[in-house]
């Protein structure tokens, strides 16, 4: 199947609510622009870098997420244009998207990432970590990035009951932050979590955002 037909078969397996990324990492400009021409708006890349160079050569109304590990210093050359960061897992990589955002005057929006699988590899805060940055005096002065919600990963495994009860754990710390009051940097309102082979999982457990590549543009070949 093609790239448009997949996605077709993908947008209509999605409860309205939930919104698709298309993550398109490794994957040649080519390639996202037939999903773009199918009407598909926003693309998930892993790595800076490899981001920055499409969003230069592509129409500048993608949407472009962030969804990989982030090293500080290269937070810069995506502030100008980054539409959403979902992978940030500490204070201090928060306090550089800020200090980015500000210099682009630009509020960057961004999810926090939770470590809910049981592999040792996925990163992430844990739940004390989360709530001690939320709950912390410095956040306040996070004025240029605003916390949109949350993402996380589940095992790589075939067990499907193990699966849904990490993404349910997550649902749970989700619907905890999301009686916190809104303020200007902190307003819930994405759960990120769900790929190609476990969004229907993710989406029967809460998730409103999922990010799926492989299903989209095949198998990722990585040399
Ligand atoms: C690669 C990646 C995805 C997409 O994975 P597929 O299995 O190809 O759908 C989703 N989320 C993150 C964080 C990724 O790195």
């Amino acid at each position: 199947m093609s790239i448009s037909e997949n996605l077709s078969e993908i947008k209509k397996s999605l409860p309205t609510q939930v919104t698709l990324v298309a993550v398109s990492k490794t994957k040649p400009v080519s390639a996202i622009l037939e999903a773009y021409n199918s009407g598909q708006r926003i693309f998930g890349e892993n790595k800076i870098q490899e981001m920055v160079s499409k969003f230069e050569d592509l129409p500048k109304d993608i949407e472009w997420h962030m969804i990989g590990h982030i090293q500080t210093n290269k937070v810069k050359f995506m502030a100008p244009f980054v539409a959403l960061i979902h992978g940030v897992d500490s204070f201090k990589l928060l306090q550089e998207i800020d200090k980015q955002a500000q210099k682009n005057n630009r509020i960057i929006p961004c999810l926090l990432q939770v470590h809910i699988a049981t592999e040792e590899t996925k990163f992430g805060l844990d739940e004390t970590e989360l709530f001690d940055i939320l709950d912390s005096a410095e956040f306040k002065n996070i004025k240029n990035c605003t916390i949109k919600g949350l993402m996380g990963m589940a095992s790589f495994t075939d067990d499907e009951t193990q699966v849904t009860s990490e993404f349910q754990s997550l649902k749970k710390i989700f619907d905890a932050i999301s009686k916190l009051p809104v303020t200007d940097n902190f307003s819930p309102e994405i759960l990120s979590m769900g790929m190609s082979g476990d969004y229907k999982l993710a989406i029967a457990s809460g998730s409103n955002m999922v990010r799926i590549g492989s299903s989209i543009f095949g198998e990722r070949t990585y040399f």
